[in-house]
């Protein structure tokens, strides 16, 4: 960016709103072209989507090909690992499975092998039942595709790191202050920010970058964009619908270790993987670990209305849902195995018929909109800054 050609009373060159990983990778990124200054409603960074999701670091092979979803993922996958040597976060190369239970669950496994080629992703290989087994051998597959350079990350350091790079680079953060009001100046913007005890402030920022997760189309529309779109600007629609994500926890000795690997089931009698996923709001209830290896099921996937404040406490309401899901991997599971785990919420644009919904990401004027950043924006983080960098 040509520094020279900015306005003197600039308060940052970039405004970023959100410190989640995308708001703080996109910081830490910008940091190299010009002043920036985060804010986050939160007392601090990553309370969000950020800290509620699997952690897992996908390969890119689930996503509609040539989609931003597959793009930036594919990218991101290695630069993830990368980083994460460099920065001593937690990451575990466990790699993934997506397993066939039965018979007619084969085809579906086909059509997830083709789509993985499709997508340019390494390390996919087709395993037998037996060598399915051999890995996971506590799960009945008949048949899998083995993903390589899918991992599971230490979340809540990846955000940390990215936090402390972002610091190190000259990032300043406002925590507890909320977007209230955005205008419009000559070539810039101006943030108006109330904090936690009520004073209002305000930034005169070069380019705002709204990455606030769930807030995203709330900000947009502050900024005076139109949340259904507008066809003469070119502008998409923006509104976001949240689908919530619940977990359980494996608790008892017998399986709290029954994997070490993400597994993930074919959706059954589904014609087309894809379009089961948009439909649903997910892959599937899947086998996970976390970082420390302990096995998690889920998330689920239900669709709330519009309006419903996200609430990060768990319940037991599932529960029966969970035990036959589980079940399905792990047949002896019983009651007293499973406890309820964490929740989140995917902040998801409004799908287009069958097709599954993509990042929004664009730039319009001295403003750049990030929308329907769900998975796998996590392992994205670090591609979604150089795209936006190459943005502005
Ligand atoms: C159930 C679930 C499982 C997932 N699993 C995976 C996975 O395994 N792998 C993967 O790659 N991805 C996964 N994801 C996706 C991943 O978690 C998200 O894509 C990623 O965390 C999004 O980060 P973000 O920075 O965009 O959003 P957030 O983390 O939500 O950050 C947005 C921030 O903006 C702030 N904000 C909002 N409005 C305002 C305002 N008006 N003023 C100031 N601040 C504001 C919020 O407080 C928040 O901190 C999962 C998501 C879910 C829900």
């Amino acid at each position: 960016m040509d520094r020279e050609r900015w306005l003197p009373d600039l308060d940052a060159d970039f405004v970023v709103v959100g410190a989640g990983v995308v708001g703080l990778a996109i910081a830490e990124r910008l940091a190299a072209r010009g002043t920036v200054v985060v804010v986050e409603r939160n007392e601090a960074a990553a309370r969000e989507t950020s800290a509620h999701n699997t952690g897992i670091v996908h390969a890119g092979f689930l996503y509609e090909t040539g989609s931003l979803k597959h793009r930036l993922c594919l990218e991101a996958n290695p630069l993830v690992y990368e980083w994460c040597e460099a920065h001593s976060v937690r990451v575990a190369h466990t790699g993934k499975l997506v397993v066939a239970l039965a018979t007619e669950d084969l085809d579906g496994l086909e059509r997830v092998e083709a789509r993985a080629r499709a997508n340019g992703v390494s390390g996919i290989r087709r395993l037998t039942g037996i060598e399915a087994r051999a890995l996971e051998p506590h799960i009945a597959a008949v048949a899998a595709l083995s993903s390589e350079t899918s991992g599971i990350i230490d979340q809540a350091s990846f955000a940390k790191s990215l936090e402390s790079a972002a610091r190190d680079r000259g990032v300043l953060f406002a925590f507890r202050h909320t977007v209230i009001a955005v205008e419009h100046a000559e070539g810039s913007m101006t943030v108006h920010l109330r904090d936690a005890e009520g004073t209002e402030s305000s930034l005169h920022a070069g380019v705002l970058v709204n990455s606030a997760g769930h807030g995203a189309p709330s900000i947009a529309a502050l900024a005076g964009l139109p949340l259904d779109g507008d066809t003469v600007r070119g502008l998409p629609p923006l509104r976001q619908r949240v689908n919530r994500g619940r977990y359980y926890d494996l608790v008892t000795p017998e399986f709290s270790r029954a994997v070490s690997r993400p597994v993930y089931p074919i959706p059954s009698g589904a014609a087309d993987v894809q379009r089961h996923q948009a439909q649903a709001g997910g892959a599937g209830m899947h086998l996970s670990v976390d970082i420390d290896g302990v096995a998690h099921l889920g998330p689920d996937t239900e669709w709330l209305p519009d309006g419903t404040p996200l609430d990060y406490r768990v319940d037991d309401a599932p529960r029966a849902a969970f035990l036959a899901a589980g079940r399905r991997f792990l047949p002896a599971l019983r009651d007293e195995d499973i406890a309820p785990g964490q929740v989140g919420y995917r902040p998801k644009i409004e799908a287009t018929g069958d097709t599954p919904p993509d990042f929004l990401i664009f730039r319009d004027g001295a403003y750049v909109h990030l929308g329907g950043i769900e998975s796998p924006g996590l392992t994205s983080a670090l591609a979604i800054a150089r795209y936006v960098d190459g943005l502005v």
